[in-house]
């Protein structure tokens, strides 16, 4: 399974480029993915699941939330500074 490497958080036509932290799905009968989201994102990005579920746009299903900080360090390609990098950068942005 191939995995997005972004957050799926967008607003303004603006993508946030953070590494997602977070695996976000919907269990109804089956798994179905939703979208990543980094550390800042994860209750915008479950309010905007919440709304899409009311539209049925996605299945009503049970919210999974599944930390992948192991797995992401495995996909991001770069140095190990790159990712303390952009792990700092995240910390200043807190
Ligand atoms: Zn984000």
């Amino acid at each position: 399974m191939t995995l997005p490497r972004k957050c799926s958080f967008s607003k303004l036509a603006t993508q946030c480029d953070i590494p997602p932290s977070y695996i976000l799905s919907v269990i109804e009968k089956e798994e179905y993915l939703v979208g990543m989201s980094c550390m800042e994102h994860l209750e915008p990005i479950k309010y905007k699941i919440k709304k899409l579920q009311q539209n049925h746009s996605i299945p009503n299903g049970k919210l999974k939330i599944e930390n992948i900080k192991m797995i992401s360090t495995n996909c991001i390609k770069g140095s190990q500074q790159d990712y303390e990098d952009v792990y700092s950068q995240r910390l200043r942005e807190n």
